[in-house]
């Protein structure tokens, strides 16, 4: 099968998306969900004028005169009397604005006089009250579909009472591991074994990107074996993620297990630095990625396609966020035949500088790491103070 681009790759993964549908939930429960529906507003907001400020509540007109205090009014309590010539009411912040009155003066900007009358005694008037339904007026939508909730939309639906709300379904990711040679990560590894890395990560990935990770174990190099755990996985997952088995070797039987299970294999080699052996597939449940066993790899292929693909099915168009700045050294590979996804730091005075980076089992360049940037295939040099796009890892 023909090595394809990290954009075709892209493409395809995307093309493949299909919904996992719907539920409600509480809207407390819902950051870092999708939004599957409008969320209107079943108020204005602010729903009445409202004080911005502590003070006095008058007329404009009436500020160079001595005013008399009719009522105080604090807030969550309606006013009482309606403000009429040489009146004021005192008011908190929050409170709501009484009848006759257009603006607050701040308490600060007073004197009472032993009248028990106050006397302004600022230089410039500022209304200091919101107007109602400035912010939001109701009926008007303020979240909508797609949008992914974060603590200030969990906010905005707390103020609207928009106390159950439809989020997208998290798809279910499997994740496998494939390789005799792993143990799991609470064991000391034997001479010829190594700690299972990618399970760990990936799962914590998929929490990451808002799905429900499903941990299946690990596959040693036995095509049998491989088998029962995939097709279980494919069965029981929207995505399924095997991690190794998908080189070159003896024992890597991933691609032919994979078609074996019933997987239309679209892709199997892309030409980017790392995660060329990155393989997908399609299967009438659910869609599967072979991904590089070399740590490194697997986070950044992840990264690069199974991210979007998780979004993308809950209808968010997920953009990664990228920073252009400066490159604080040149940078220079000797082979440019693939797209190289470099892994990078932000110094503190705002340069971009490449890890130490020993390959692609050198997890630990990843916790360095603030960052890739993607050198195209061809190019072999990024010169000093060359602007860069970082996209945060
Ligand atoms: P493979 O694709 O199976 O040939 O694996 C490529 C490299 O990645 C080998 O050095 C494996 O030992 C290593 N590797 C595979 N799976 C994992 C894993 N889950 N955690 C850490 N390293 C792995
Ligand atoms: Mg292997």
């Amino acid at each position: 099968m023909e090595m394809i681009t990290i954009e075709k790759a892209f493409e395809i993964v995307m093309g493949s998306a299909f919904s996992t549908g719907t539920e409600n939930i509480s809207f407390t429960g819902s950051a870092g969900r999708i939004l599957a529906e409008n969320v209107a507003s079943d108020i204005d907001m602010p729903p009445f004028n409202k004080a911005s400020v502590d003070g006095f509540a008058c007329r404009k007109a009436d500020i160079g005169s001595d005013l008399e205090i009719i009522e105080t009014i604090p807030a969550g309590k309606w006013p009482e009397k309606s403000v009429s010539g040489m009146q004021c009411s005192r008011i908190m912040t929050g409170a709501a604005l009484p009848a006759g009155a257009d603006c607050v003066i701040m308490v600060e900007d007073t004197d009472l006089l032993s009248s028990g009358k106050i006397r302004y005694k600022g230089s410039f008037i500022k209304e200091n009250f919101a107007v109602r339904g400035e912010d939001v007026k109701k009926g008007d939508i303020i979240l909508k579909p797609g949008k992914l909730v974060r603590p200030q939309d969990i906010a905005v639906m707390a103020t609207v009472g928009h106390t159950i709300v439809k989020v997208a379904k998290m798809p279910d990711v499997a994740v496998i591991s494939s390789g005799s040679e792993l143990v799991e990560p609470d064991r000391v590894p034997g001479i010829s074994q190594i700690r299972n890395t990618n399970a760990s990560q990936l799962m914590a990935q998929v929490a990451r990107a808002g799905a429900a990770g499903n941990y299946y174990g690990i596959a040693g190099d036995d095509e049998e074996e491989t088998f029962t755990l995939v097709a279980r996985a494919i069965s029981e997952n929207d995505i399924v993620l095997v991690t190794g088995g998908v080189s070159m070797g003896d024992f890597d039987f991933v691609p032919s297990v994979l078609e074996r299970a019933g997987v239309k294999i679209l892709f199997s080699r892309v030409s980017v630095q790392p995660g060329k052996p990155t393989t997908f597939g399609i299967h009438s449940k659910a869609v599967v990625f072979g991904l590089p066993g070399n740590p490194v790899s697997a986070f950044i292929q992840f990264e690069m396609l199974v991210r979007p693909l998780i979004y993308r099915m809950m209808g968010h168009i997920w953009k990664p966020l990228t920073i252009q700045l400066p490159m604080k050294a040149r940078f220079t590979r000797r082979f440019a035949e693939r797209t190289a996804l470099v892994p990078v730091f932000i110094t503190d005075d705002g340069f971009v500088s490449t890890v130490e980076y020993h390959g692609s089992a050198h997890i630990s360049s990843l916790s360095e790491a603030d960052g890739i940037v993607t050198m195209p295939a061809g190019i072999k040099i990024i010169e000093k103070g060359e602007t860069v796009s970082v996209r945060q890892i």
